[in-house]
């Protein structure tokens, strides 16, 4: 099964694409991972692309189809959650062929619903295990008080560097200008599920689950 995760940036998408990865074996595929992983590790494209994400915009259509296409070629899995991606109709498109070309499809799309100032309050008040990536929330899902993980146990966590009031408005408007159409899109293709996003992370878990069994 491939599901897409569509949804503002703060929606939840990563940490329920973590539970998913977990309990059905499904293998996800965060473009915004892809790009910072080349950002740390300093390649060419990770450096072209550094200014632009920290600005919050968008990065170019070719590079992303680019990472996507190369991880569908190389990675075997039960399953993709695109978690990020697509962000725009081209790569929505790019995607439904790169798809057909594997004789696959997309099995659904999963609309995670939040309003605007939710978002804004998670996204600033959010942090990240730097081992493994397990997503904290100062107000709603602290920092254990020993300061360990509770997933990995590490004690470094970081902050995102776009995750803050300037580059959020950026994002935002973003995702209304050039994402929320794919709602339309995918609802018109019969393919969209839409989930509020804004109650507990087990909830949405359960709802997300709803549509996928
Ligand atoms: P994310 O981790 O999904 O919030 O993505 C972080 C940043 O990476 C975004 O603000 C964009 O600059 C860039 N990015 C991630 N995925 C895409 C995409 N599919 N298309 C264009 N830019 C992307």
């Amino acid at each position: 099964m491939n599901i897409i995760l569509l949804g503002p940036p703060g929606a939840g998408k990563g940490t329920q694409a973590r539970i998913l990865v977990e309990e059905r074996g499904m293998v996800q595929l965060s473009t915004g991972d892809m790009l910072r992983e080349a950002k740390t590790s300093g390649t060419e494209m990770g450096n072209r692309v550094a200014d632009v994400m920290a600005r919050g915009e968008l990065v170019t259509d070719e590079i992303v189809i680019g990472l996507i296409r190369e991880k569908l070629q190389t990675e075997k899995a039960n399953g993709f959650i695109f978690d990020g991606f697509p962000r725009t109709l081209p790569q929505a498109d790019a995607l439904g062929d790169l798809l057909s070309e594997m004789g696959q499809s997309l099995d659904r799309v999963i609309e995670m619903q939040v309003d605007d100032d939710a978002l804004v309050a998670r996204i600033t008040a959010r942090s990240t295990c730097a081992g493994c990536g397990e997503v904290y929330n100062d107000n709603t899902k602290p920092i254990p008080s020993d300061g360990k993980c509770t997933n990995c146990g590490k004690t470094e966590f970081s902050r995102r560097a776009d995750d803050n009031a300037e580059s959020l408005k950026i994002r935002l408007m973003e995702y209304y200008k050039k994402t929320s159409p794919l709602i339309g899109y995918y609802y018109a293709k019969g393919a969209l599920s839409s989930v509020d996003g804004l109650g507990e992370i087990s909830d949405v878990q359960a709802a997300i689950a709803g549509h996928l069994d």
